[in-house]
């Protein structure tokens, strides 16, 4: 029995406070055997996380920008090294292949890449807007913040948040998921041994609340989340209204629309590794598949490609026994609606893993557009296929669901392309790749149901989202007493 418990990190210190109510062990996906025990952050130990925080950033705040870059170069290098011991944390308590949970690792390490490159993007505007009167602005950080993050990405999502607001001279608190409680302490060590000062980052452990902790706590300005919609909506409402500056990303729901033109080795393999890949538990993952027109041998390919996967090898684990049950409930009930389930996940054993959670690749084809499987995130390795006569029927069926994350076309087509980039109602779009994730300098953000607040959360919207400006307006004319002039 593993006695581990997930601590907290406050002052730059561990904090192995044991007071907080404890969360049912954590089991891990891949094997079942304990991982450990969260012991959830109350009020007082966010207090505790808020004012080492706020002595912080008056040091911190006012540290030139350049310097405080510094860290991030060093924060990279240290990650770099590391990149296979978090990959087996990642792995660990979230269940991916150690493949995937390097890749997301280097994900994250593209905006420390990008957050040491903050002092470039920092130099304010100046401009003479009226005779002998310069305008300009400045940036300053805005406080004391906080990031609040799911479990499909204990690594990447936080990297997405704390290394541009840090850089951007704030400190920060991040509350992960309750699943996924160890690898954020992995970076807070490596922050520290970057040399980031004592309270600019901390970490508190929990579940609702501590969220609620965090978003009721007047010493924190502005809020940062990702998770599911029907959080990320509360979360939102909360946050705005005790005046913080939120910004939160929820849930999705991914069309892939395929042409007949397309290629379909290409589209096969494309497709099959958006669906399958992370164990379909990432919000850029393919979900549905809309065949326009006749695409059999389009779809054949995508099931030829998909046979060659399998749980437990190339397939990760589902984070948790609930997950896979609600995962196999959607594959149950689409078969029973009249569905063809051409390859189906339920019910896969692996020896040695006999207690992990894994559903293997699904296809399951001929849904109907009321199905459920168009609109429900899923988050499985579960692909729905339903067949339409036209392109605009299957945009119109992309833009009617709730979500707005990613929507991706697959053809040889230019105008055909141009026309669905055009038309679809998401906030990131792929051509010809079914895991349209803009890297930076480009900016990672969903639209409608996927998003709540303005503003991606990387690329130049960060910069943004965690500073303010001041304006300044001066005039240093000699013997001039007409202002207006
Ligand atoms: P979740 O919404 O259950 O949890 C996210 C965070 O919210 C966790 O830290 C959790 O402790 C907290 N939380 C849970 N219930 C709460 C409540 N009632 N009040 C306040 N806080 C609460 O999400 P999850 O299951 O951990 O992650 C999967 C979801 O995240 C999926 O919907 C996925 O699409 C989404 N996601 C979105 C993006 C994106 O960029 N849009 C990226 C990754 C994941």
């Amino acid at each position: 029995m593993n006695a581990r418990i997930a601590s907290h990190f406050i002052n730059g210190k561990i904090a192995s406070d044991a007071t907080g109510r404890a969360l049912s062990t954590l089991l891990s996906p891949i094997d079942g055997e304990s991982q450990g025990t969260v012991h959830v952050a109350g009020a007082s130990l966010v207090s505790e996380a808020v004012e080492a925080a706020e002595d912080a950033f008056a040091s911190w705040s006012t540290t030139p920008v350049k310097e405080r870059v510094q860290v991030m170069y060093r924060f990279k290098s240290l990650v770099e090294a590391k990149v296979d011991e978090i990959a087996k944390q990642v792995t660990a308590e979230n269940g991916k292949t150690h493949a995937e949970s390097v890749a997301s690792i280097l994900r994250g390490i593209e905006v420390v890449e990008y957050a040491a490159s903050v002092p470039a993007l920092f130099a304010g505007e100046l401009m003479e807007v009226s005779r002998g009167v310069d305008c300009y602005t400045r940036r300053f950080p805005i406080g004391v913040v906080a990031g609040i993050t799911p479990f499909n990405f204990p690594a990447m999502v936080p990297m997405w948040m704390f290394p541009m607001a840090i850089a951007c001279g704030n400190t920060f608190i991040l509350k992960p998921s309750e699943q996924v409680p160890f690898t954020s302490l992995m970076l807070a060590d490596l922050l520290k041994q970057a040399g980031l000062p004592d309270g600019v980052f901390s970490v508190v452990q929990g579940d609702r609340e501590t969220v609620e902790a965090i978003l009721d706590h007047p010493g924190i300005c502005a809020a940062a989340f990702v998770g599911s919609t029907p959080i990320a909506k509360l979360v939102f409402e909360r946050g705005t209204a005790a005046n913080k500056r939120m910004l939160t990303l929820g849930g999705a729901k991914n069309h892939l629309v395929v042409v007949p033109d397309a290629d379909p080795d290409v589209t096969a393999k494309n497709v099959v590794s958006s669906a399958i890949g992370c164990a379909g538990q990432r919000c850029m993952a393919a979900s549905v598949l809309i065949a326009v027109g006749d695409c059999d041998h389009i779809l054949n390919a995508i099931e030829a490609e998909m046979r060659g996967y399998q749980a437990g090898c190339e397939v990760g684990a589902i984070i948790s026994k609930a997950a896979k049950q609600r995962i196999e409930g959607y594959i149950e009930r689409a078969a029973t609606r009249g569905a063809k389930v051409r390859l189906d996940g339920r019910d896969v054993k692996i020896a040695g893993k006999e207690f992990g959670n894994y559903v293997g690749p699904t296809l399951i084809d001929g849904i109907t557009a009321s199905d459920e499987s168009v609109h429900d995130e899923i988050f499985g390795p579960v692909l729905s296929v339903l067949r339409v006569a036209t392109l605009d029927e299957a945009i119109a069926i992309e833009n009617g669901n709730p979500y707005g994350n990613a929507a991706c076309i697959y053809t040889t087509s230019g105008a055909t392309a141009r026309y669905f980039e055009m038309h679809a109602e998401a906030g990131m779009i792929g051509i010809n790749i079914g895991v349209p994730v803009p890297r930076d300098p480009f900016g990672f953000g969903g639209w409608n149901a996927s998003k709540f607040g303005a503003g991606d959360i990387t690329g130049p919207d960060a910069i943004h989202f965690w500073t303010k400006t001041k304006k300044v307006t001066e005039k240093w004319t000699a013997n001039s007493s007409n202002w207006m002039s």
